[in-house]
C-alpha cells in the first residue's frame, strides 16, 4: 500500500473506508511482545477470548501462538493467563 503524504491524510485522521483493518500492520506500535511457554499452557483459551486485536492463533482449537503483525503488546493475554505461561519481553 502506497503511503500517503500529510496533505492526503483526512483532517482528524478519520477512516473514510470501512473493512480496512487488515491493511494496517499495527504490530509496529509494540514495545513489548508476548512470548509463550507452551509446556505450561493448559489451553483454556482465556488469552484468545480477551485479546482486543484477535492476535491469538489457534490450531486444532489449541493455543498456537501470536500474530505479531497485529499484536500491539498490550499485555492483557499475559495478565489474564491463569498459569502465567505468557511473558512480555522487549521487542
Ligand atoms: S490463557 Fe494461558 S493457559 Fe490459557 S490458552 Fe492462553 S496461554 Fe494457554
Ligand atoms: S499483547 Fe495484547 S494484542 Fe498482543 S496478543 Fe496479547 S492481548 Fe493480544
Amino acid at each position: 500500500m502506497k503511503k500517503k503524504s500529510w496533505k492526503e491524510i483526512p483532517i482528524g485522521g478519520r477512516i473514510d473506508e470501512g473493512g480496512t483493518a487488515m491493511e494496517y500492520k499495527t504490530g509496529s506500535w509494540r514495545t513489548f511482545k508476548p512470548v509463550i511457554d507452551k509446556s505450561k499452557c493448559i489451553n483454556c483459551l482465556q488469552c484468545w477470548m480477551h485479546c482486543p486485536d484477535s492476535c491469538i492463533i489457534l490450531k486444532d482449537e489449541k493455543m498456537e501462538g501470536f500474530d505479531y503483525n497485529y499484536c500491539k503488546g498490550c499485555g492483557i493475554c499475559a495478565s489474564i493467563c491463569p498459569v502465567k505461561c505468557i511473558k512480555m519481553e522487549k521487542g
